[in-house]
């Protein structure tokens, strides 16, 4: 059980530790409980920031595996063989 400010403040800076989703507070007879409303109770908590670093990561990760694919021709380039004149087209110049 938590008091009202440190579950406020847990459901602030904290997401569920499962799926990354947003925690709810709820008042209960002795205190606050603070719970993900998806995983419910007993998961565990990070920091939003752990978070957010964490998804960063994975868009740059995720782009280079796309680019990494188009070099060794796993999957197709769409711009591959279009001459340089249409690609400043397709950008606007
Ligand atoms: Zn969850």
């Amino acid at each position: 059980m938590m008091d009202y400010v440190l579950a406020s403040r847990t459901v602030n800076r904290y997401y569920c530790s499962k799926c990354w989703g947003h925690l709810t507070s709820y008042h209960a007879e002795t205190g606050y409980t603070v719970q993900c409303d998806d995983c419910g109770p007993g998961q565990g908590f990070v920091t939003k920031h752990y978070v957010e670093q964490e998804r960063q990561k994975d868009m740059t990760v995720s782009g280079d595996t796309k680019r990494m694919l188009q070099d060794i021709g796993i999957i197709e380039n769409p711009h591959k063989d279009k001459p340089v004149k249409d690609l400043l087209k397709e950008l606007g110049f």
